[in-house]
């Protein structure tokens, strides 16, 4: 018997979460994550092969990663009286903000349903968590409801998703205002599908200053680089910089979003046309009877059918993998959350959905 019990030195809070899983999607048509359905194009492959064989593999990275930061702050016109914080992934970035934000009774407040992620980083940093209950009915978020529950709870940090995962929508710019104005820490607009919506709010970092706003190259085509972003005021970013680790964006990361940055018509190109693919799936759900599906600015779709876990085993068995998000939440009660793939993999994808629901 060992001398020490992992349960009696293990937090127990951290103990009671489980593990972030990942489906192992070998052989299935993979519409469960939000991945684009191609990467870098094959005529650009040649010109990769040229960036990378300068990468140093015996040096760290730069640890501030100037040359991605320019890059970024060119492409999307970010102001440099902004702050530029880099994570691995954005995920990284929300482990950042609550590991500095977790004082002693400090709490984090997100929409609901919403992205898991925010729940289990403050869990981690030891933080308290409330959400903010969406409409079950449309996903839309009461502006007064949600200032009321602000203000008693008072959290150090608010997460918006926009548009939201998994429900697709997005929440009005005057209503984020609302939420900023009533909150004493930091509101964070999680803009990770900005691919995907027409819409953005990045004029709002840094005004008022308790906002930031939030991005990610993965749902660009990009998710195996690892890369997210958050533009604040400098303050915020300053603060965030003392619980970055060192050389948190590797080599390879660096150089691989570097040539991104060179080369954006492909991944735009890509964005334009998986909206295409998003509409044409759309229309497609919508006209199979007793199937509900909601409008989203996301590269998914969240649908409602009868027995989604039963769906969701048959159209796996047929080869297609989706993520099925029922038992998640009483609002996501027999749902499943399609990702926007190929034309090919989108037909694939309904050809599934329907011989599963016909089997029933
Ligand atoms: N925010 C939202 C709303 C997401 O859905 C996701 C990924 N599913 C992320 C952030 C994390 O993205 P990244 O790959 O940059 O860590």
């Amino acid at each position: 018997m060992s001398r020490v019990r992992v349960s009696e030195v293990v937090r127990p809070e951290i103990l009671a979460a489980s593990p972030y899983a990942v489906a192992d999607a070998r052989g299935l048509v993979k519409l469960d994550a939000m991945e684009a359905p191609t990467g870098l194009p094959p005529a650009l492959l040649k010109a990769w092969q040229d960036w990378v064989a300068e990468a140093d593999w015996h040096r760290y990275p730069d640890g501030g990663a100037q040359a991605v930061k320019a890059g970024l702050r060119r492409q999307f016109a970010i102001a440099d009286s902004l702050g530029l914080l880099l994570g691995n992934g954005s995920d990284e970035i929300i482990q950042m903000l609550c590991l500095a934000l977790a004082r002693p009774d400090a709490c984090l407040m997100t929409p609901e349903p919403g992205f898991a992620i925010f729940r289990a980083a403050a869990t981690t940093a030891g933080m308290g968590y409330h959400p903010l209950a969406l409409d079950p009915e449309d996903f839309s978020l009461d502006p007064q409801r949600a200032v009321a529950a602000i203000e008693r709870e008072k959290p150090a940090l608010v997460f918006v998703a926009n548009p939201n995962n998994p429900t697709g929508n997005r929440f009005p710019r005057e209503t984020l205002l609302a939420l900023a104005e009533a909150t004493p820490g930091l509101v964070v607009i999680d803009e990770a599908y900005f691919p995907h919506s027409r819409e953005h709010c990045l004029d709002l970092a840094g005004r008022p200053d308790n906002v930031a706003v939030m991005r990610t190259l993965s749902k660009a085509g990009m998710a195996g680089l690892r890369l997210g972003w958050l533009v604040a005021a400098p303050e915020w970013v300053d603060a965030l910089e003392r619980v970055r680790m060192p050389y948190n964006i590797n080599v390879f990361t660096q150089l691989a979003t570097r040539f991104a940055l060179a080369h954006p018509d492909w991944w735009q190109n890509l964005a334009a046309s998986l909206r295409e693919q998003r509409l044409r799936l759309h229309q497609a759900l919508e006209a199979i009877p007793g199937l509900r599906v909601w409008p989203s600015e996301a590269n998914f779709l969240l649908v409602r059918v009868r027995e989604a876990s039963a769906v969701h085993a048959a159209m796996k068995e047929a080869g297609v993998l989706v993520k099925c998000l029922h038992g998640q939440h009483p609002a996501l009660t027999d749902c499943l959350r399609l990702t926007v793939g190929s034309e090919a993999e989108n037909t694939r994808l309904l050809e599934a959905l329907t011989a599963a629901l016909n089997r029933r």
